[in-house]
């Protein structure tokens, strides 16, 4: 529709999640409309995240460093472990302070109509994790979604056999929805009333 770089620019931003075609082409505008210093910043932030985020080589959240924070953390307790989808998960639960153990990151959840699978996920990384026989309970808090649902079967499935203590957080969470809209009192109690799951 626009000549070279700025419908290259266009298509690139409508790759972005929620990002919409006239959505993507009101953002290029804005951008090439803007003080080239704004630009720059942005361009700097997009660099930094390329050059210094990682993800943790222990649980597989986003990281300054080789191992992130919590997983750092002595005083965290290693005989929980809370299984999340995404990197937001853990931000959504750490602000309800319910929770003293350690997170497992997924990367995503079971779908098999977009072609993700168990061997998509951070599932051999989470069982690689768990030979060490430290962690005792494990709390499945993937989205009250159904994509959520099936992986959490899947999980309690493949854990309970390991002599495990699975629990998934308790219903209140709205339905359908996403870990990271419920608000800090919701989660918060999600977690107190967790239950055993029976598969
Ligand atoms: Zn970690």
């Amino acid at each position: 529709m626009y000549e070279g770089v700025v419908q290259d620019l266009i298509d690139e931003l409508g790759r972005l999640p929620g990002v919409g075609p006239k959505s993507a082409q009101r953002i290029a505008f804005h951008l090439l409309n803007s003080d080239s210093a704004d630009v720059r910043r942005l361009i700097g932030a997009l660099g930094e995240v390329l050059d210094k985020v990682k993800f943790c080589v222990i649980c597989g959240n986003v990281s300054a460093d080789e191992q992130c924070k919590i997983c750092r953390d002595p005083r965290r307790d290693p005989g929980v472990l809370c299984i999340v989808e995404e990197p937001k998960d853990v931000v959504a639960i750490e602000k309800t302070r319910e929770f003293r153990g350690r997170y497992h990151i997924l990367g995503g959840a079971i779908s098999p109509l977009d072609g993700i699978g168990p061997d998509e996920l951070r599932v051999k990384e989470l069982v690689t994790r768990l030979a060490s026989n430290e962690v005792t309970e494990i709390i499945l808090a993937t989205d009250p979604n159904l994509e959520g649902e099936a992986t959490a079967t899947y999980l309690a499935r493949l854990l309970k056999p390991m002599g495990l203590k699975v629990t998934r957080l308790a219903s209140g969470l709205p339905v359908g929805g996403d870990l990271e809209y419920a608000d800090e009192l919701t989660l918060g109690r999600a977690f107190e009333g967790r239950r055993l799951l029976d598969v």
